[in-house]
């Protein structure tokens, strides 16, 4: 029987090419979202990964950040799929690139309460799904989606930067406290990815971000999708943040 997988904004950008990833590794995949325009893409993607890899999908729109949506989200994923939750994906994300002075306080909250407090709702409901049922030879995983801005400062990105580094500090923790419980926790912080998140951003801006990468290009949606299928068959992997980002940042 196909094995359970949740993602967190999972209608598009690195959610929907790690969505299809956890299907293309055989688990049946729940996508969240949360705009209504997002809806159709859900959908679509959720046949898409169907039909190609004959598992089943539940699509979810509930707002992360707020703890009875994760409940929400939980409870649907167990009333199809049964008890055992083997991987959690935390992805959804925001970003207000405002500078801290002119930034509001319902801003910044609104980038906390997506980026990071989702992450520690959703550990907190599936965790119980996952400890029951995992074991050494079965383990269970949550990857949580950070970034580069979670390992050095982004200027204008304080709120992010600070939720994006909650996260490894998350994921450490979490990694030590269930390793001997069959569960890994690790993070992905990518650097700059061509999604929705960078098309606001013009060409020349995008040039000039791209001449500061050492690779001297922006990564792709597929080189994070890459870094999960890594991390889900890696057995000895746990409290490790990986960093595909062209160099941009070493750690
Ligand atoms: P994106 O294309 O803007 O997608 C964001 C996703 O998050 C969408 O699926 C969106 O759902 C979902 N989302 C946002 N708020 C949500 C909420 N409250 N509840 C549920 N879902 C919510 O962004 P992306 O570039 O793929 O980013 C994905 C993750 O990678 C984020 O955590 C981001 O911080 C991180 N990241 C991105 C980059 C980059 O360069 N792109 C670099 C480093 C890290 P809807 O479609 O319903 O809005």
């Amino acid at each position: 029987m196909a094995k359970t997988a949740i993602i967190t904004g999972g209608s598009r950008g690195i959610g929907e090419a790690m969505a299809l990833k956890l299907g293309e590794l055989g688990y049946n995949v729940v996508i969240n979202y949360r705009s209504e325009s997002s809806k159709v893409l859900s959908d679509n993607l959720a046949e898409k990964i169907a039909k190609e890899y004959k598992v089943e999908t539940l699509v979810v729109k509930a707002d992360v950040s707020k703890y009875e949506d994760c409940e929400a989200l939980v409870n649907k994923t167990v009333e199809k799929f049964g008890d055992k939750i083997s991987v959690l994906v935390n992805n959804a994300g925001i970003t207000n690139n405002c500078n801290w002075i002119d930034i509001t306080k319902e801003q910044y909250e609104n980038v906390i309460n997506t980026n990071l407090m989702s992450f520690l709702h959703m550990t907190h409901l599936v965790l119980p799904y996952m400890i029951n049922h995992s074991s050494k030879e079965d383990q269970c995983n949550i990857v949580n989606t950070s970034s580069v801005g979670g390992l050095t400062g982004v200027i204008n990105q304080a709120d992010y930067c600070a939720s994006k580094s909650g996260i490894i500090g998350l994921t450490r923790a979490l990694a030590l406290e269930f390793a001997s419980r069959g569960v890994r926790v690790n993070a992905i912080a990518p650097g700059m990815i061509m999604t929705d998140m960078l098309r606001g951003v013009n060409q020349d801006e995008l040039n000039a971000l791209a001449a500061t990468i050492p690779e001297g290009f922006i990564g792709d949606v597929s080189d994070i999708a890459g870094a999960l299928g890594y991390l889900l068959t890696a057995p000895y992997m746990t409290g490790q943040v990986i960093s595909p980002n062209g160099g941009f940042v070493l750690q």
